[in-house]
């Protein structure tokens, strides 16, 4: 299997294939059911969860709406403590910031933390096409590394596998990448971590670069901010010489205060923890104490094109919990490779037709991977309208046109005509019920639509006919009794 999304078939057309698979259906309904129900308990212990998730979404409003000040707030802040900061409009040119850096070092290898920024723009493909092998060193990544997968959750890459699936693919595969996985391995998953721990190690040990991302970078004094649970963010933080952050620049939050907020729903919305294992945080640089070099690649790749759209700009408030995905309907479904990007579930499908655009078959399709419920905004953390913004996209990429789009305007003229003509109507609707007995149950041409549903049955009398017979008004301004003869 590829390592990246390009060329991904439609929603639809990839998630019939997910929904065939009954080993993927049920890794995933265990892993969402499992974690949604710990997420609820997590949540209800707090009585001020209403007013943490109102502070939230205000923290990060204010903060986008004034992003073009924090920004360099931050990128001062960062220079000033001995850190070098970039900019990067696109995919293309953050990777030439990364690999440029990493063969500045001569170095031909980096550990990296898991970060959603860097497999956006495909960083480790870049660095590869360069010469410079990456390791992920969360353990979900490495299963998804070393099995050539995708990952299909936000915080969960390899939710999609289980633990014999697992053990294969150590047992197979880790020998190509380092150390060996250890003789007669088990799935045991006391085994399967230390497997991976002792593979890790050996790179933590050696790697000179790492790469991370970061899930808050507060302005005030140029500090980011990862939240991980393994401990092997802070390794990769801490041991290398040189650290390469790449960021979304909706990441920054103004000062440490607003932490205070998602340091309390973040771990209690993704993981069900009332706190968060391991929350590494860095400043620059610092005289023998963590790398000795520090840059920060501010990322934009369509973000600033989202924050220009009044309704889907709230999709930046995203701090990536991954609790709109284990709730939806259609995640547990499909699973997260249907929707062919690093951002899967509800939050993948409003956030990549916008970041990437709608002109693409698997982005224009993404807006309709929904029912529309709204679990999802229910327990979405920065309280974002995921339905809304849904709705809003959907009317983005009608509005393209294409041949679904022509014969729906078409048909909405000529209902619109004859609503306008109430002659008209009435004799379609009388002309409808003498020939109801002649009506198919299906509906001719759209048979995916009515494969499980009928069509409803017609009336042998039009509403407006008996309405006329039964509920006429008198001239004493009373109408008849229902189905009685005045
Ligand atoms: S949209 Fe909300 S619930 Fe979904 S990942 Fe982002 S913050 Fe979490």
């Amino acid at each position: 299997m590829s390592g990246t999304f390009v060329g991904m078939p439609s929603f639809p057309r990839a998630a019939k294939e997910a929904v065939h698979n009954k080993t993927l259906r049920g890794n995933l309904r265990h892993a969402t059911h499992t974690i949604r129900d710990k997420r609820a308990k997590a949540v209800a212990e707090l009585a001020d969860w209403a007013e943490l998730r109102e502070a939230g979404k205000q923290i990060k409003d204010h903060t986008l709406r004034h992003l073009d000040r924090y920004l360099l707030q931050l990128e001062e802040r960062v220079t000033a403590a001995g850190g070098t900061v970039h900019w990067a409009a696109d995919a293309d040119e953050a990777n030439r910031i990364v690999a440029d850096l990493v063969k500045a070092t001569g170095e031909s290898e980096v550990v990296k933390v898991k970060s959603m920024a860097t497999q956006e723009i495909g960083l480790n493909e870049a660095l590869e096409a360069e010469g410079i092998a990456a390791y992920e060193t969360d353990l979900a990544e490495l299963i998804v590394q070393l099995g050539d997968d995708r990952p299909s959750h936000i915080l969960v890459p390899a939710i999609h596998r289980n633990r014999a699936e697992i053990r294969d693919i150590f047992r197979t595969k880790m020998a190509d990448w380092g150390r060996a996985a250890p003789d007669g391995l088990t799935d045991i998953p006391a085994d399967l971590a230390e497997a991976a721990r002792l593979h890790l190690r050996e790179k933590f040990l050696r790697a000179k670069v790492g790469v991370s991302g970061a899930n808050f970078m507060v302005a005030e004094t140029g500090t980011l901010v990862v939240f991980e649970s393994e401990g092997n963010g802070r390794m990769c933080l801490t041991l290398p010489e040189t650290l390469i952050s790449v960021v979304g620049i909706e990441k920054v939050v103004p000062s440490w205060r607003d932490l205070e907020v998602f340091l309390q729903t973040l771990p209690r919305s993704s993981t069900a923890e009332r706190m968060n294992p391991y929350t590494s945080t860095w400043t620059g640089t610092a005289d023998g104490d963590g790398p000795k070099t520090f840059h920060l690649v501010l990322l934009d790749n369509g973000r600033t094109g989202t924050l220009a759209d009044e309704v889907g700009r709230q999709a930046l408030r995203c701090i990536r919990c991954s609790a709109c995905l284990n709730v939806c309907p259609v995640y547990e479904r499909a699973g997260g490779h249907a929707y062919g990007s690093v951002y899967p579930g509800p939050i993948g499908a409003i956030l990549s037709p916008q970041l990437r655009g709608t002109q693409s078959e698997i982005d224009a399709s993404l807006p309709y991977a929904s029912s529309l419920c709204g679990a999802c905004y229910e327990v979405c953390p920065v309280a974002i309208d995921i339905p809304e913004v849904l709705v809003h996209l959907r009317e983005r990429v009608a509005g393209q046109g294409g041949k679904g789009h022509r014969l729906e305007k078409a048909a909405m003229k000529a209902a619109g005509w004859v609503l306008d003509h109430p002659g008209v109507l009435g004799a379609g609707e009388r002309a409808a019920s003498k020939t109801r007995r002649l009506h198919p149950s299906k509906l001719p041409g759209a048979g995916a639509w009515t494969r499980s549903r009928e069509l409803p049955e017609m009336p042998a009398e039009p509403f407006r006919d008996w309405w006329k017979k039964n509920r006429k008004p008198k001239p004493d301004g009373t109408s008849k009794p229902d189905g009685k003869k005045s």
